[in-house]
């Protein structure tokens, strides 16, 4: 049996933080907002995994309330729901997404974003995706305010 997911998601850009998008640190003069390390694509991926399975979404299961998740590692996160997955009997079959971003440019730092990904949900390089888009400089993400991704995967279910 196969089950499908996806996941979606947004954080603003502000000065004095970090940019780490897909568990890699990108050189910019701004970063992501957030409870967390503020890991867009990473949390688009999981909640994809969560919503293949029918389960909650990050939010509910890491909350931004919880003192524990303030500026957490985002792979972490990541971990703990392939865990799930793999408790629940599935494999990931693979992943493809987005980076939604008009700056920085993300290309030099994707074949990097793969290797993380792979490493931490036991992938080869053939089944993870991560494409790059800008907005055209069109909306909040054109303006360079924010940057969005966004995630679909397939999940199979072992015997
Ligand atoms: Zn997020």
């Amino acid at each position: 049996m196969y089950r499908i997911g996806i996941g979606y998601d947004i954080h603003k850009l502000t000065t004095g933080r970090d940019l780490i998008i897909g568990g890699v640190k990108i050189t910019h003069e701004k970063g992501l907002l957030g409870h967390s390390d503020a890991d867009v694509l990473i949390h688009a991926i999981i909640d994809a995994l969560l919503g293949a399975l029918a389960l909650a979404d990050i939010g509910t299961l890491f909350p931004d309330t919880d003192p524990k998740y303030k500026n957490i590692d985002s792979t972490l996160l990541l971990k703990h729901v392939y865990e799930l997955v793999k408790d629940k009997g599935y494999i990931i079959e693979n992943i493809d997404s987005n980076i939604i971003a008009q700056q920085p440019k993300m290309m030099p730092y994707i074949p990097k974003m793969k290797e993380v990904l792979c490493e931490i949900l036991s992938l080869d390089l053939t089944q993870v995706s991560i494409k790059a888009k800008t907005k055209e400089k069109l909306d909040a993400v054109g303006q360079e305010l924010g940057i969005e991704a966004n995630s679909v995967v397939l999940l199979k279910k072992l015997n």
